[in-house]
């Protein structure tokens, strides 16, 4: 019953996961019709259901655009987990202001980059210009591309049958950066 399901739109953009029992809720009360299945078997008291693995929404959902959290992660994955000084690309990063903290830099996606330890070091409380330091590019707020909150939901575990809905999928353990607008 933990298995996840992949929730489409009625228009078959991936919106959601769940679980096999909110599936199934939503299949026999005539929300959404099942697309694919994995095979698993669920005894209740009066049948035995295969469980769906992809389900489609009978009506067409419309929700604003996610906003990207900001994280450490998202600040990483936005600047493709590269140091923004000296563009090394290295999982060991960390989060510099680019106005310093001290100096009443404020937490924001205009204001943090990713930086290597070694640039992070030489910067330190000084603004780039002082330390003869240079960003590769403006630190931006990213827009959530349609796949956003379902690349963040399934935690890497992608499901055979899920593939084919779910273009472009990336495991977000991966180096290579995710588009945040391109696909829409
Ligand atoms: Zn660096």
């Amino acid at each position: 019953m933990n298995a996840q399901v992949l929730v489409l739109n009625q228009n078959y953009e991936p919106l959601n996961v769940c679980n096999v029992k909110r599936a199934l809720v939503m299949v026999i009360t005539g929300k959404a019709e099942v697309l694919e299945q994995n095979g698993l078997v669920l005894h209740t008291i009066d049948d035995d259901y295969r469980a769906p693995s992809v389900i489609r929404l009978a009506a067409l959902i419309k929700r604003p655009r996610p906003q990207v959290k900001l994280t450490r992660r998202e600040v990483f994955i936005r600047d493709g987990y590269a140091c923004q000084y000296c563009g090394v690309r290295t999982r060991d990063l960390t989060i510099d202001h680019v106005m310093p903290k001290s100096r009443n830099g404020p937490h924001t996606w205009e204001n943090l980059v990713s930086a290597c330890k070694t640039c992070n070091h030489r910067k330190g409380g000084k603004t780039a210009q002082e330390a003869r330091m240079q960003l590769l590019r403006e630190p931006f707020r990213p827009r959530a591309g349609a796949y956003y909150t379902i690349q963040r939901k399934l935690n890497q575990s992608l499901q055979e049958e899920w593939a084919k809905f779910i273009p472009g999928f990336e495991p977000l353990n991966s180096y290579s950066s995710l588009s945040y607008g391109g696909d829409d």
